[in-house]
């Protein structure tokens, strides 16, 4: 539910409304906009008395919310959601950039590929140290050695690092990252997703492989339940039947979650493509989709890399996809900061 508040109404007379629907046993969202006011209701709802509420002079409305989702829907917060990581913000008119390899391999590889992607434009640092492999046999990352590797390669570049976290167990290696990726198969890892929102640093979200978008807010919703609002989702491509890519990138669920949702949305081409020729096309579709970023793997030799070198730009060609990148930004009103 939600509460509309009338322009220049009284803030003690709108605490007094939030503390008394508080009373009701509710969580109240208080989103104060340039424009209007909105509260937004969270919990059971049945018990409040929507005549009563309407019936006050500061109130302009009261609307059912009908999606599942409360804290990640836009009705609750239309204005969008800045995430900011480390200085470098999601969302709004901001465009960012992740790049780095699919897993921190070794001290020279991961500092060489930082140094080349941030030389070219990108601002965060992507490296996988804890790796979600579907075969078991398969290189599984270099663990807790990996976040030690990449926090040497953010020293040496200043770049913030964000790595994906596939067990809460491990949570406390991660407290010094700069953004918690839960990746695509965990993304209904409900405990998981409560643990990171007890936190506040901020969570890439990506979608879960056969996801529905609305299936994909709602674990948006875990982590905001818990209080954690720091929240970036990632399109990374979801299973249909066309086997000629990795996986099939979802274009149209980006204006979609923009309309839905408040919060930032990015594109991982390099997974939804699984071909790194197609990183470039898909990089510029999304950005003229209106995403809010996107996630790029890069290998200094993606010949020799140990996960996903198929993928994986050269530094010059993630330089030629950055080059077209920024020339389309304009286009879309967005900025590179
Ligand atoms: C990754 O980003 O390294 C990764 C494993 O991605 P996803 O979870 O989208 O498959
Ligand atoms: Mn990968």
């Amino acid at each position: 539910m939600i509460i509309i508040i009338r322009n220049n109404s009284d803030r003690t007379q709108v605490d007094n409304l939030i503390n008394w629907v508080k009373g009701l046993g509710l969580d109240v969202h208080d989103s104060v906009g340039a424009k209007t006011t909105i509260l937004g209701l969270v919990g059971d709802t049945s018990k409040v008395d929507i005549d009563l509420i309407k019936s006050l002079d500061i109130v302009e409305s009261v609307k059912r919310i009908q999606e599942p989702y409360k804290n990640a829907n836009r009705k609750f917060h239309p204005e969008d959601t800045i995430v900011n990581v480390a200085g470098h913000l999601f969302g709004g008119d901001n465009f960012q950039v992740i790049a780095g390899p699919c897993s921190v391999e070794s001290e020279a590889q991961i500092i060489e590929v930082a140094k080349a992607v941030k030389a070219s434009g990108a601002n965060l640092l992507r490296g996988g140290a804890f790796k979600p492999r579907t075969s078991p046999y398969a290189f599984q990352g270099m663990k807790a050695e990996g976040l030690v590797l990449l926090k040497k390669a953010r020293e040496e570049t200043g770049m913030p690092i964000c790595t994906e976290l596939m067990n809460i167990m491990d949570i406390d290696l991660f407290q010094d990252v700069d953004m918690i990726q839960i990746g695509a198969r965990n993304m209904q890892n409900f405990d998981l997703l409560k643990e990171v929102g007890k936190l506040r640093v901020p969570i890439l979200l990506k979608r879960g492989l056969a996801n529905t978008i609305q299936e994909w807010l709602m674990s948006a919703e875990y982590i905001m339940s818990e209080g954690n609002q720091n929240i970036i989702l990632c399109e990374r491509g979801i299973r249909t039947f066309e086997p000629a890519t990795r996986n099939t990138l979802d274009l149209s669920a980006i204006p979609i979650v923009k309309q839905l949702t408040h919060l930032p949305i990015i594109v991982d081409p390099s997974h939804a493509s699984g071909i790194s020729e197609l990183v470039l096309p898909m990089s510029l579709a999304s950005v003229g989709a209106g995403a809010d970023g996107l996630m790029i793997e890069v290998h200094n030799d993606p010949t020799k890399a140990l996960c996903d070198g198929a993928q994986s730009l050269r530094p010059n060609m993630f330089e030629d996809v950055m080059r077209k990148v920024e020339r389309m930004l304009p286009l879309v009103n967005k900025v590179i900061r």
